[in-house]
C-alpha cells in the first residue's frame, strides 16, 4: 500500500503544514489512511494527524469527510457533543503523490479495545451507561441536528476521551520512550486510557495487599479485589466519518459492518437514522456482554455470499417476539435457547412485511409463500433470558436492560427509537431521580423519523 496512490510513509519528527505539525508515531491506521500522533507547534498540544491515501477516489472521500467534520465542528462550538473534532486540514505532497490530511483532536483507546483489555467479561451497567450516554449524545446531534447517517457505527469507531495530556505527562500517557514499544500497538491507538486504568488498578492492589496483611494478623482474609472500573470516569466519542452520509444524500447501498447491520440494510430496502440505531443497540449489547450480539459466519452449508443470509436468519430467531412464535414453539434446551419453528409464513412477522416488500434483495432470503429459504427451525433466545441464562445477569438488570433495547431491535426501522428518545428512557436515567419528570413530559415525542418511502 506505500505505493504511488497509497498511504504516505511517515518517520518519527517528520514536518507537516510548514513545520506546524511533527509526527511522533503511528495511532492506528485504517482501509484509507494511517493517523499519527502529531505535536502541533502552534498550539503546544498533542493531535491525531489522519494522513489519506492519495489516490482520486481516496482523495474524493476525504474531501466529503472533512465537508461532514467541518459541518460537525459548526455546530458544536463548545465540543461537547461527543463528536470527534476537525481541527485543520491541509494537503501534503509526498513520493506516493498528493495526500489529504486531517487534523483531529487526539482521543484514547477504542472500545473495542476496552473490551479486550477487560478480557470479554463485560463491563458494569453504569459503566455500560455512561458510554451510551455518549454514543446518544453524538447520536442524537448528527442525526437530528444536522441531518447526518453515521453508518458505521462500531466499538472501534468509539473512542475513549484520553484524560490526560501527554505534553504534560508523558509517563502516565503510556507516551515515554521506556514505555514504549518499538512496534507501537498492532490494534491502533495508544493505550492511554488503559495505562491509566492499570495505575489505578495497581495502587489499589497495593492497598488491598496491605489491608489483607492486616486482617490476616487479625484471623478474616479478605476477597481478592474485583476488576473494575470504579472510580474511573469514562467518556466517549464517536470517530471515523469516511462513510457517513447526508440523509437525503446517500451514496452506499451496503453499509455497515457486517455484525452491526441493521436488516432493511440486508435487505437493501433503503435506510435512515434508525440504521445507526440498530448498531448502537448491538454496541450497547457487546459493552455489557463483553461478546458481539450477531457473529455470522460462513461455513456449515453457507458460502461467502450465503454469510448474510445465516445472519439474516439469526436476527431473526434471536429476536423475534415471543407473541409471534408461540403457535410453532417445539422442543426446548435452556442452554442454547428455544428451538422453534418458524412462524408460516414468515412474512406476516409485522415489520419484516414492511421491509422485505421493497427490498431489492428479499428474493434471497425469503421464498414466494413468503417462509425464509432453507431455514426450518429456529432457535429462540429473548434477550433478557440470553442476559440471565449465558451471561449471568440478575432477573432485573437484564429485564430493564431488554426493556430499553428490544425496541431498538424492531424490524419496521421508523418505528426504533430516536436516539433523543433513548437518552429520556428510564434505564438511561436510572439513579437520577430529579430526570424523572421530563421523562413523561417527552414520551410523546414523535415516533417516525424514518425519512425514504418503501415503494410498494
Ligand atoms: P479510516 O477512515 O482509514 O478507517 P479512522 O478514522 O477509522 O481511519 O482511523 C484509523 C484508526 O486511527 C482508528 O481506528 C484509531 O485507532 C486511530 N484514530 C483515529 N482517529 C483518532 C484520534 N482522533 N485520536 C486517536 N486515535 C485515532
Ligand atoms: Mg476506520
Amino acid at each position: 500500500s506505500y505505493r504511488k496512490g497509497g498511504y504516505h510513509a511517515v518517520r518519527m519528527g517528520d514536518p507537516f503544514a510548514a513545520g506546524r505539525y511533527i509526527a511522533q508515531r503511528k495511532l492506528g491506521w485504517g482501509q484509507f489512511s494511517t493517523v499519527w500522533l502529531s505535536y502541533d507547534t502552534r498550539s503546544a498540544n498533542y493531535v491525531a494527524l489522519k494522513i489519506q491515501k492519495s489516490a482520486a477516489q481516496f482523495a474524493q472521500a476525504a474531501v466529503h469527510e472533512i465537508e461532514l467534520l467541518s459541518a460537525i465542528a459548526d455546530g458544536d462550538p463548545s465540543n461537547s457533543k461527543s463528536v470527534v473534532r476537525l481541527i485543520d486540514h491541509f494537503k501534503h505532497t509526498g513520493p506516493n503523490g498528493q495526500h489529504p490530511c486531517m487534523v483531529l483532536e487526539f482521543l484514547g483507546d477504542s472500545l473495542l479495545r476496552l473490551i479486550k483489555y477487560n478480557r470479554y467479561k463485560g463491563l458494569d451497567l453504569s459503566k455500560v451507561r455512561e458510554m451510551c450516554k455518549c454514543i446518544l449524545t453524538a447520536l442524537d446531534y448528527l442525526h437530528r441536528e444536522l441531518g447526518i447517517i453515521h453508518t458505521d457505527l462500531k466499538p472501534e469507531n468509539v473512542l475513549l476521551v484520553s484524560t490526560i495530556n501527554p505534553a504534560k505527562d508523558p509517563v502516565r500517557s503510556g507516551l515515554s520512550p521506556a514505555l514504549e514499544r518499538p512496534e507501537g500497538n498492532p490494534n491502533g491507538a495508544v493505550t492511554v486510557n488503559i495505562n491509566e486504568i492499570k495505575l489505578k488498578r495497581k495502587a489499589k492492589r497495593a492497598l488491598a495487599k496491605i489491608a489483607s496483611r492486616r486482617d490476616s494478623m487479625g484471623g478474616v482474609p479478605s476477597p481478592k479485589p474485583e476488576r473494575s472500573l470504579d472510580g474511573i470516569n469514562l467518556q466517549c466519542k464517536i470517530v471515523d466519518f469516511g462513510n457517513a452520509c447526508w440523509a437525503d444524500k446517500q451514496f452506499a447501498e451496503e453499509i455497515q459492518t457486517r455484525q452491526y447491520r441493521a436488516p432493511e440494510v440486508i435487505l437493501q430496502s433503503g435506510y435512515s437514522y434508525s440504521a445507526d440505531m440498530w448498531s448502537f443497540a448491538c454496541i450497547a449489547v457487546e459493552l455489557a456482554t463483553g461478546e458481539m450480539l450477531f457473529t455470522p459466519k460462513g461455513g456449515q452449508g453457507f458460502s461467502e455470499d450465503e454469510v448474510c443470509h445465516s445472519y439474516f436468519s439469526f436476527v431473526l430467531f434471536s429476536l423475534l417476539g415471543s407473541s409471534c412464535l408461540n403457535d410453532g414453539a417445539s422442543g426446548e434446551d435452556a442452554s442454547e435457547g428455544k428451538v422453534i419453528h418458524t412462524p408460516k409464513p414468515m412474512l406476516e412477522v409485522e415489520g419484516l412485511k414492511l421491509i422485505a416488500i421493497g427490498g431489492a434483495r428479499s428474493k434471497d432470503y425469503f421464498d414466494r409463500h413468503g417462509d425464509l429459504k432453507r431455514i426450518r427451525r429456529l432457535k429462540f433466545w429473548p434477550l433478557d433470558r440470553l442476559l440471565v441464562e449465558k451471561y449471568k445477569f440478575s432477573e432485573s438488570d437484564a429485564r430493564e436492560f431488554s426493556e430499553f433495547l428490544c425496541p431498538l431491535f424492531d424490524f419496521a426501522p421508523e418505528k426504533r427509537p430516536t436516539a433523543q428518545q433513548c437518552l429520556q428512557h428510564p434505564w438511561m436515567n436510572r439513579g437520577n431521580s430529579s430526570q424523572k419528570e421530563s421523562v413523561e413530559e417527552n414520551l410523546d415525542v414523535g415516533m417516525s423519523n424514518l425519512r425514504i418511502n418503501v415503494a410498494k
